[in-house]
């Protein structure tokens, strides 16, 4: 079971390269085993009534990744040659553990037909039954055994009830894992976050490596304690407003070429950065704007809460 995710953000890349990019990350990551594997990726613009609107493509096949790898080159949906100067593509090798090898077992799962939200996941939810009751009963529809499948449920039931409420992406899956129990990595990717990334975990591992064509500082990521913004262990400021706290602080990638990959572990991301942060239980980092935050949601006793890139040797 393994996770990769890939966002490229004012690096033009094709498909092409970004298929390839997600396959080797997944062939990287087979050692640790897998029946099956998928990715979702960005579709084709559809024409609404009045607007664009953003698609999510998954592609989904069970055995080995090279069988995926046939099956990304084959499709006849996605100009393999398009430009794409930005984009957010994520991809998994599954270990079932609930529900068996099959291609509607297999990640990324989504919150509903038109792939509003999709998600990809290691671990168990140990609390799944459960959810998927309450979900069952407010009107949403399961296509899978998985306990993995309750994650991309319930960011759709908050996204839903949000009322008049601005949440942004990160919010949602913090509200999402609070209610998550069991062991967890997991990405996230949205239709309506389009070229956002917010990836979190516990109990699994996850981690993002970094590249980019300036230095990068080894302590210029900001964390934020429920929205304080701490570094060093200080609180530097009292706010409440994420734009307030980021805008006097340096934080990874500003506005500038960089490209992020999102791993369960450093043997898929070394043949393209050395610079790398690992997440610990309970961090999520965000990428927006092609900016990378992490908002560690619990506050541990005696922890040290600075947050360095490390360079792997
Ligand atoms: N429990 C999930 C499933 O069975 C994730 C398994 C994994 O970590 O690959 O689909």
């Amino acid at each position: 079971c393994g996770i990769f995710a890939y966002l490229n953000y004012q690096v033009p890349r094709t498909r092409k390269e970004i298929f390839e990019t997600l396959v080797k990350g997944l062939q990287r990551l087979e050692y640790r085993g897998y029946d099956s594997a998928g990715v979702a990726v960005d579709g084709p613009k559809k024409t609404g009534n009045d607007h664009n609107q953003n698609t999510i493509c998954l592609i989904k096949k069970t055995g080995k990744v090279k069988a995926l790898d046939e099956e990304l080159c084959k499709n006849d949906l996605l100009d393999l040659d398009e430009k794409l100067f930005t984009h957010f593509g994520i991809a998994h090798t599954r270990w079932a553990t609930h529900g068996e090898p099959s291609e509607v077992n297999s990640h990324p799962h989504r919150s509903d037909k038109e792939n509003e939200f999709v998600v990809i996941h290691n671990g168990i939810i140990t609390n799944y039954k459960e959810l998927k009751a309450y979900l069952i009963n407010k009107g949403y529809e399961f296509e899978s055994e998985t306990d993995t499948e309750v994650i991309p449920k319930l960011i759709k039931y908050v996204y839903d009830n949000r009322e008049n409420e601005d949440i942004g992406f990160s919010t949602l899956v913090e509200r999402v894992i609070q209610q998550l129990e069991g062991a967890f990595a997991l990405v996230f990717k949205s239709r309506h976050f389009p070229r956002e990334a917010v990836c979190t975990r516990r109990g699994s591992p996850l981690l993002i490596g970094v590249r980019s064509e300036y230095e990068l500082s080894t302590e210029d990521i900001p964390i934020q304690y429920n929205n304080a913004l701490f570094k060093e262990g200080v609180q530097e400021k009292n706010s409440h407003n994420r734009a307030d706290c980021s805008s006097d602080i340096d934080s990874v990638g500003d506005g500038r070429a960089v490209e992020y990959y999102f791993a369960s572990d450093a043997s898929a991301i070394i043949e393209h950065t050395n610079k790398v942060l690992y997440l610990e239980d309970d961090d999520m980092a965000v990428v927006s704007e092609g900016k990378l935050s992490i908002h560690r949601l619990k506050r541990k006793v005696n922890e040290n809460p600075v947050r360095a890139i490390q360079t792997l040797q």
